[in-house]
């Protein structure tokens, strides 16, 4: 089980920041870089869903999965497969499943010290009250290629066209779910990622955490 607990003793000044977008946009390098830059916590949430998809395969029941969690499932190393990414986003629309992860995240959340979570609905359901939110987007054949590159580089046997479809599968799947779909926040700062190099990406993402919390 994923302990809340752990985080509950922290003081509520946290300063939260939630980073949201569809798969490969750039949000998990920008999401590490924020969080170093600033010295705050960082949680991939994609993370949990993995972790959930992934003992799916073995046959475990999803909400059995999602509630016997443990820190040790989250190191696994073979969370980031394609395979493991379709699991994660078939057992992230059903709506146990995220309800108990829930806790978790927004304990996370509040760490004290400050955290910077990112994944799908993090500006829209688990911290709807974030500091700062912002939605990372690029073109879907852009994040397929960054994509492509990432696996092959670990020796992964992929298609370009097959990774294009699973993106553009999973896309589909994580915006037309009834829960918790993938979807800006209306006060997200959107920040397309398409045409500008991470370290770009990356500065842009502070400029916009500044004006708030250097405010
Ligand atoms: O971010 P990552 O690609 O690792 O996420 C894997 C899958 O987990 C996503 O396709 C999505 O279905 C699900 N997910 C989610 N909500 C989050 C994070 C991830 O539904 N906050």
């Amino acid at each position: 089980m994923l302990r809340a607990q752990t985080f509950e003793g922290a003081v509520m000044t946290g300063f939260t920041v939630a980073i949201d977008g569809p798969a490969a946009a750039g949000k998990g390098t920008i999401s590490k870089a924020v969080a170093r830059h600033y010295g705050f916590g960082h949680l991939d949430t994609g993370l949990l869903y993995r972790a959930v998809g992934a003992r799916t395969l073995d046959g475990t029941d999803p909400f059995d999965a999602a509630q016997a969690l443990s820190a040790d499932d989250l190191a696994a190393d073979n969370l980031r497969t394609p395979e493991v990414a379709q699991a994660a986003s078939r057992v992230a629309v059903i709506a146990e499943v995220r309800a108990a992860l829930i806790d978790f995240q927004r304990a996370f959340a509040r760490r004290s010290g400050g955290a910077v979570l990112d994944g799908r609905d993090i500006g829209t359901v688990i911290c709807p009250a974030a500091n700062v939110k912002i939605f990372v987007t690029a073109s879907a054949e852009v994040r397929a290629e960054r994509r492509f590159l990432e696996l092959s580089d670990k020796g992964m046997d992929v298609s370009r066209d097959q990774v294009l479809a699973d993106v553009k599968e999973r896309d589909a799947r994580d915006m037309e779910r009834a829960e918790a779909p993938l979807k800006p926040a209306e006060d997200a700062v959107l920040l397309d990622t398409s045409d500008v190099s991470i370290d770009v990406a990356v500065a842009q993402a502070i400029a916009i955490i500044d004006q708030i919390y250097g405010a």
